[in-house]
Parts: C-alpha cells; structure tokens; sequence
C-alpha cells in the first residue's frame, strides 16, 4: 500500500491525457445519474456527499446486451463469426465503495461453472479508481451487508478527498502499477496517514446474521405474503442494482437467413423470467418473485459463493415507482427474527 496525493486538476488532466491515449475513461455524468464515457470533465459532480449515481456502473462490464456470435445461412451452411469486443484499456473514475465491491461479488458468479470471458477480460482491462463516500441517507445500508463508506473492496486505488485534492491510496499490484507509469501526475502524500476504516453510522439498521438464519429456515412463512404486495414487476430495481445479474440468451432474427444470439438483461421480477414452456411458472405471482429477489441476494448467495448479493446502496429502493423499500423489509425480517427468538 503506497499513499501519494493528487490535486483535482492533476486528476482532471490525467483523464483528458488517458482518454488521448486511447484508454477508455468511465466517470459521472453532468447530472450525477450515471458512469459513462460522456463524463463530466471538470470532475465538479465527483463529490463524495452527493447521493450515488442512479444507475451503477455494472453496464460497462456486464452489458445490457451483448452479442455472443452472429450466424448467417450461406446456402445450407452456417457460417459463424465472432462479434468484436472493445479491448481498449479501461479507468472507472470515482466510484463509490457500494459500486466498487460489486465487481469481486458478481465475480464469483461469472467465474463459478463457466468463465465469462466478456466480464473477465472487461475487469481484466480495467483499472478502477474508488472514492471514500460521505453520503448517508435513509435507503443506504452498505455497513450492514460488510462494507462501509471507506470499503476499499473492488477498488485498485482509493482516493479520499483532501481539500482541493485527494490522497490516493494503492491497494492492489495494477493500482501501484497505474501510479507509477503516470507518477508525473501525482506528488509524494507527506500528511498524517487517513483514519483506519470505520463505519459511517455507529447503529446498526438491521443484523445481517438474524436476517440470514430467518431466511434459512421461512421459506414459507406469511410474512411473504405480504412482502412485494405493491410490487409492479416493472425491473428497476434490478437493472440499477450493481450486484444484480440475471440474463436471458435469446436468438435475435437480422434479415431473412442471418442473427444474432445476444445475452440481454432480464430481471427475477419479471413474470415471464421463470415461465416454462409447458406454461406452468413456479413464481407466478409478486409475492414469490420477491422472496426470490430477497433470498437470492442475502442467503443463496451467500451459501453458494460466501458473499452477499447487495452493497446497501439503496438505488431499488429510491427509484421503485411504488416505494417498495428493501432497507424496510430487513428490518421487518430482523424484528420478525428476534421476536421469535426472545
Ligand atoms: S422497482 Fe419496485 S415495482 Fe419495480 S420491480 Fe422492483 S420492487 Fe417491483
Ligand atoms: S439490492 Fe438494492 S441496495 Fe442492494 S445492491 Fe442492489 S440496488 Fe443496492
């Protein structure tokens, strides 16, 4: 771990100097909404106490869709073709702690019975410039699920703000390496060490550990009759969750005898996500996908792959146009859970 610091315009300039070098530089967008190429290059709108961006970072490594081969009928043969994927360097800049842990997390899903060679080679080419978060708001709950404002998780440098400039912290190989090719950037970080993480809110909303035995043993319990009651199954919450990775591959028809067989976002809330051919659906209403949508994130992943399937960063809740508020469900479940235990 190496510190260094970095004044706001170094980094401005660092940026400008990656993207003329043919990298591809990921950073906020002027209205604060999302990570895109069209970031804000004055780098105003990476503030650490804003609320996180509506949409995580997760399209630019796993893709909303993505062609996987095209086909095409050449008189009774099938010719085959590879699509080409962008292999241009990467730099996410000012990501928060609930946006950078979700790489490591979604991870181990795309490397557990196939590796996913567009995610891996996407994080492979990728350096990723974290950001310590002073946001706290009703909807975040990173420090329940094991992470907090200074989580490093993910992140190959981690930039704490200092005044008009930042302390860039190493944390892994690719970072140290990163620092040194463009050392011209930074200056030596002569100050006292940053505080040692610690959580951004001493009380806890809910305990992960109760939540997690209730989940393992109330498969059937009334509280999920109710839980997803006003739930639309619209999919916001799922396609601006980091951590959330459900697809469909479906062969997509371009002109008359060639295509495309594409990997597109779906969402476990979605009615049709779980329909069989034969037409039986075994979560066929609301109230099922939502247990699904809970019990996938805080206990089937966590028995499969030892992590949790959620970074607290409470974008689902913020956009549900129905105010379906996952951070209140946990604290049902824990209140639930230690009223049956007391
Ligand atoms: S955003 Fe809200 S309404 Fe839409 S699927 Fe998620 S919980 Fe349901
Ligand atoms: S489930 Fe909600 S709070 Fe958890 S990571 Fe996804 S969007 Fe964030």
């Amino acid at each position: 771990m190496k510190l260094m610091k970095i004044e706001k315009g170094n980094l401005s300039k660092l940026m400008e100097h990656l993207k003329k070098d043919n990298f591809r530089v990921i950073g906020v967008t002027p209205d604060g909404k999302r990570f895109s190429e069209k970031f804000d290059e004055t780098l105003n709108f990476m503030q650490s106490d804003t609320p996180p961006t509506s949409i995580s970072f997760k399209e630019h490594f796993f893709l909303k869709t993505e062609a996987l081969f095209y086909y095409k009928n050449n008189n009774g043969a099938i010719d085959l073709k590879e699509p080409v994927i962008d292999e241009r360097k990467t730099v996410v800049i000012g990501a928060r702690p609930c946006d950078t842990a979700s790489l490591p997390i979604l991870s181990k899903v795309f490397n557990w019975d196939y590796a996913d060679d567009f995610f891996n080679r996407r994080v492979e080419n990728s350096i990723i410039i974290g950001m310590k978060c002073n946001y706290q708001d009703d909807y975040c709950f990173c420090n329940e699920v094991g992470l907090s404002q200074n989580s490093e998780k993910g992140s190959d440098i981690f930039l704490i703000p200092d005044g008009d400039a930042f302390i860039a912290k190493t944390i892994t190989d690719k970072g140290n390496k990163f620092i040194e090719e463009f050392a011209i950037f930074f200056e030596e970080y002569t100050g006292n060490p940053p505080a040692e993480n610690k959580n951004g809110h001493d009380e806890k909303k809910f305990d992960y550990e109760s939540v997690k035995k209730w989940l393992d043993n109330n498969f059937e319990h009334k509280f999920w009759d109710e839980a997803g009651e006003t739930c639309l199954s619209c999919g916001q919450c799922a396609f601006v969750c980091p951590t959330c990775h459900c697809f469909d591959i479906v062969d997509e028809q371009c002109g008359t005898c060639a295509g495309v067989r594409a990997k597109n976002w779906d969402a476990c809330q979605f009615s049709l996500f779980t329909k069989h051919a034969s037409g039986h659906n075994p979560r066929d209403s609301r109230e099922k996908r939502y247990r699904q949508r809970i019990s996938h994130k805080f206990k089937y992943y966590n028995d499969k792959f030892s992590e949790i399937l959620c970074t607290g960063c409470g974008r689902c809740s913020r956009g549900c146009p129905v105010s379906t508020d996952i951070l209140e469900l946990l604290e049902e479940i824990d209140q639930i859970a230690h009223s049956t235990t007391n």
